[in-house]
């Protein structure tokens, strides 16, 4: 980087956490703009990665299936502005708040044309215009899977929900899973998690309890009526390494 003066970094997600914790330690250098592909970018990463280099980390949404890039952030960085010039988006079987599974037909494309792909990601149509001045749509940050969704006693449970609810609590480790149990006629909601630096569990419980009740309101008045249980179970550092597709949300209801 110092003899080529790169002053934009376009980076894989994980990649970029690590090279950030070498930059933290020998020096940064200074950057324009970060890129980076959504998907595994929490905000708790783009946050410590922004304030390691000063500056701000851009997501990108896409697919293979879609030839790559299919929208980005601008600086306002909410949501993604969507390639409309190129591909034809729908949302399918929206809830109450908009999201549902997003379906894209290619308008350019000579080979591999889709017509209707289910992408199987869950997100919504942005209302409104951007401030940024860009009239193309957006979409909100990709919510999960559709095959990572699980309906249960709490509401329609994504990963997101989780990752938001986790953030920021001490004493875990990012490798986490969330699982809906049941017992007898009650859904249970496990968090299973790694514990680190030797914080006591009944801290890492409560503050988790915390989050999810002023995170979710909604998700915590459920387990309050009784409409499911909440549990934890806590393992040792590196018990739960995921790898790339292993799912952070799991229904083992009926196994
Ligand atoms: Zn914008």
């Amino acid at each position: 980087m110092i003899r080529y003066r790169y002053n934009v970094i376009v980076a894989d997600p994980t990649w970029l956490v690590s090279l950030s914790e070498i930059a933290k330690e020998r020096g940064v250098l200074p950057v324009k703009l970060i890129f980076a592909a959504g998907d595994r970018m929490t905000e708790a990463y783009r946050n410590y990665v922004q304030q390691v280099w000063q500056a701000p980390v851009i997501l990108g949404y896409g697919s293979t299936e879609m030839g790559g890039g299919a929208g980005m952030e601008c600086h306002e960085r909410h949501g993604y502005h969507l390639d409309e010039f190129n591909l034809l988006f729908e949302i399918i079987e929206p809830d109450s708040e908009g999201y549902g599974e997003l379906v894209v037909t290619t308008l350019s494309r000579r080979t591999w044309p889709l017509i209707r792909y289910r992408v199987r990601d869950i997100t919504r149509f942005l209302e409104g215009f951007c401030p940024c001045g860009t009239t193309v749509r957006r979409v909100a940050p990709i919510r999960g899977r559709r095959d990572e969704m699980v309906v249960m006693g709490a509401g329609n449970m994504y990963p997101e929900i989780f990752e938001k609810v986790l953030e920021g609590v001490q004493g875990i480790s990012g490798n986490w899973q969330v699982a809906v149990r049941q017992e007898g006629l009650r859904d249970i909601l496990e968090f299973r998690l790694e514990l680190t630096n030797g914080i006591a569990a009944t801290a890492v419980e409560h503050e988790v309890q915390k989050n999810l009740e002023s995170r979710y309101p909604d998700v915590w008045a459920n387990q309050v009526c009784g409409m499911y249980r909440l549990a934890f179970r806590f393992f040792p550092p590196q018990t739960l390494v995921h790898g790339r597709k292993r799912k952070r949300l799991v229904d083992e209801r009926g196994e």
